[in-house]
């Protein structure tokens, strides 16, 4: 069966331009780069090329301000709890509530040990209200944690003028962005426009690299203990000897990315927004959460009245095709999402939503296929569904949106 992946928000494929240049350094230079002899300085050498690449692509300069972590989720977990350790003061976060939970439940961690944090609330687009951004600011605040672009709508916050507003309030308040999802679809600047964000955390699986390789741009000056304490690799920042293979793929893929920035993202858009259109043309009662926010260009969050997303997902993975509903990190509990929770989407709605996620290697024929599939599932779906009024094609009207129309 033909295959159609549409989830490259949760890991995308290892390009093979990526896999060619890591296989050296698995089979032949395989050397401990903290070693002595001149096999493994050469090695080392490799490790800092990779680093000044990457640091080039984000505009960072220095490149010792890249940190080479694991995943994500560590360098989310390193930026936070490093500043927290680094700072025995300021007790305040503010975060929002949209946060991937390698941020959101590292800060709810933190607020059980006896910090304040204020979790900001979004609009039923996605967007954030800079005002409450600003009131929220307070003098004990030791740390603003937003992410750049969210996994599971793609609405992208104003992080560059959230940092500018941080440092304006009060220079000493450390400004973290997980920049996981934008990392390789968005130009990024750490010395331009993003010169006021102090840590950048982003993983190389979201971006054409393989999975257990991330990175955290860490500001020099910025207060950030290490989280991971043993040897003196990475400036001692964090213990462990270098994955080597995963740096020299990491340092490709961002190459990569950065290279045809411009024209992959315009090719996705174009792929994304074709579907929009025809599903929204084929599909009754639906709509797209975050469709008129600012919008990374290749996901497309689907909301279709009275069903349910794991349904959706089931029938469409048995014609081969493969998207995920709520979080990819936490698919497969059936709890609605939190963050389409906190777009209001109405109950009815906010069970049957999936998300579809493309890249470079999506092509005109993938969204054929989702367009001749994914209407068919849809109408079967409803059809048995208690929730949908098959002789007037409506949805029922659920208790919880009753009730949820009355109070708002
Ligand atoms: N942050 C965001 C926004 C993500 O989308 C993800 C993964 O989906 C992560 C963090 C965690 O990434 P990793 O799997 O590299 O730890």
């Amino acid at each position: 069966m033909r295959i159609v992946y549409a989830d490259n928000n949760a890991t995308t494929q290892v390009a093979p331009e990526v896999y060619e240049a890591m296989i050296p350094f698995f089979t032949e230079n395989y050397f401990n780069p903290s070693s002595m002899y001149e096999p493994a300085r050469s090695t080392a050498e490799v490790v800092a090329r990779s680093r000044e690449g990457i640091a080039r692509h984000l505009g960072a300069g220095d490149p010792k301000q890249i940190l080479f972590t694991s995943c994500a989720s560590e360098s989310n977990n390193t930026a936070i709890q490093g500043v927290v350790k680094a700072n025995p003061t300021r007790r305040h976060i503010i975060t929002t509530s949209v946060e991937h939970p390698a941020v959101l439940e590292v800060c709810r961690d933190i607020e059980r040990g006896g910090f304040d944090v204020t979790f900001l609330s979004v609009d039923q687009d996605g967007n954030l209200d800079l005002r409450e951004f600003v009131r929220a600011l307070r003098p004990d605040t030791l740390l603003v944690t937003v992410m750049h672009a969210n996994n599971e709508t793609g609405v992208i916050f104003p992080v560059a003028e959230l940092a500018r507003i941080t440092k304006e309030t009060d220079s000493k308040i450390v400004f973290h962005t997980d920049a996981t999802q934008s990392i390789g679809k968005l130009p990024i600047d750490l010395q331009r426009e993003y010169r006021h964000v102090d840590l950048l955390s982003f993983s190389g699986h979201k971006l054409h690299a393989p999975k257990g390789i991330g990175a955290l741009y860490i500001r020099r000056g910025t207060p950030c203990r290490p989280l991971l304490i043993g040897g003196h690799q990475e400036g001692g920042r964090r213990a462990g000897t270098e994955n080597v293979p995963y740096i020299v793929a990491l340092a490709k893929a961002m190459d990569l990315a950065m290279a045809n920035l411009d024209e992959e993202q315009t090719k996705v858009r174009q792929l994304r927004d074709r579907l929009e259109t025809s599903l929204a043309e084929r599909i009754s009662h639906i709509q797209i959460n975050g469709k008129a926010a600012p919008r990374l260009p290749n996901t497309s969050n689907v909301s279709c009245y009275s069903i349910e997303g794991e349904s959706m997902l089931f029938e469409l993975s048995e014609y081969g095709i493969c998207a995920s509903s709520g979080s990819a990190c936490t698919s497969g509990t059936l709890e609605p999402s939190h963050v389409l929770r906190a777009l209001n989407v109405p109950f009815m709605a906010v069970h049957g939503s999936i998300r579809f996620s493309f890249s470079r290697y999506n092509t005109d024929d993938d969204i054929d296929r989702i367009i001749e599939i994914f209407p068919e599932i849809v109408t079967r779906l409803r059809r048995a569904s208690p929730y949908w009024d098959a002789k007037t094609n409506i949805p029922r009207q659920s208790a919880e949106d009753t009730v949820h129309a009355k109070n708002s």
